[in-house]
């Protein structure tokens, strides 16, 4: 069974049909059962149970989907883009409301960063109740961005590699991970990482799971792949460490604890998923 990492699962319907009309969507918001999202110093505001908050309509700009029939929508806002000072509250968002966290989060984002033209520099305007905004000058039309990232295991000899960046929290190491840069398919970006990251070559690198990840617009792209040597040559502006753990390692690390052999990625992160999916392979 595939894994389903954190912020990966359905999350509201979309309704792309109810999208079409400002009229539609004015329908929307007028209803009885229509909500919007609360914001809070940069995220949507949660409550002490994890669950996202939603108040009457006031400033219906974005149309999120739909909560069974229920229309729901978000206002625009100031949105973090930092995931690292918000991990903590990750850890108590539910994780039956992170897919639409994810969804407000980048959209809202996306809308804060992009009211002009890239290609003439005019205002744009939000259509398709916020899934995309329009030029009234030059016709063109701009869709929120994604931006893929590949993160792999790596596998020798039974025997994962992991990494450590600077930023990271004490004892964390963690799956490598780079964007995929134009023209490169899932699979060159991986092998390209990872031989600019610790010097080795890899192969048969197959697809495991994905998630996005809302700081601010990325998808990350769960890989595994067979590492052809096992001697490294870290890039050291890259990555302070990169070390290889035994499944023993990986299984102690991932039950935590003070002996544990690393801090292993929280629950949020697809590189636990990718552990925990490697573990019970
Ligand atoms: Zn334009």
């Amino acid at each position: 069974m595939r894994p389903e990492p954190f912020f990966s699962g359905p999350g509201l319907d979309r309704a792309d049909q109810l999208r079409g009309t400002p009229e539609r969507i004015a329908e929307l918001a007028e209803r009885d059962d229509a909500r919007q999202l609360v914001w809070r110093d940069g995220l949507p505001e949660m409550d002490e149970c994890g669950r996202l908050v939603w108040t009457q309509i006031s400033d219906p700009v974005l149309f999120l989907g739909l909560n069974g029939d229920a229309p729901r929508f978000s206002p625009l806002a100031e949105a973090a883009s930092q995931a690292f000072s918000v991990m903590p509250l990750l850890a108590q968002l539910d994780a039956a409301d992170a897919p639409l966290f994810a969804a407000a989060l980048s959209l809202v984002r996306w809308h804060s960063r992009h009211s002009y033209c890239a290609n003439c520099g005019h205002q744009t305007d939000t259509v398709r109740g916020g899934w995309s905004r329009s030029c009234p000058n030059c016709g063109a039309e701009h869709f929120p961005r994604v931006d893929p990232v590949a993160i792999m295991l790596i596998e020798h000899e039974g025997r994962l590699l992991l990494g450590r960046q600077p930023h990271y929290p004490e004892h964390r190491y963690s799956a490598l991970a780079g964007f995929i840069e134009v023209g490169e398919s899932i699979e060159n970006a991986v092998a390209r990482e990872v031989k600019e990251e610790v010097g080795i070559d890899v192969g048969d690198v197959h697809y495991v799971a994905s998630q996005p990840w809302p700081f601010p617009s990325s998808l990350m792209i769960g890989c595994h792949s067979q590492a052809l040597n096992g001697d490294l040559t870290i890039d050291r502006n890259e990555l302070e460490d990169a070390r290889w753990f035994t499944r023993d390692e990986v299984r102690q690390s991932l039950s935590g604890g003070c002996s544990a052999p690393f801090q292993a990625p929280p629950p949020s992160a697809i590189a636990r998923t990718l552990l925990e999916d490697w573990l019970n392979a």
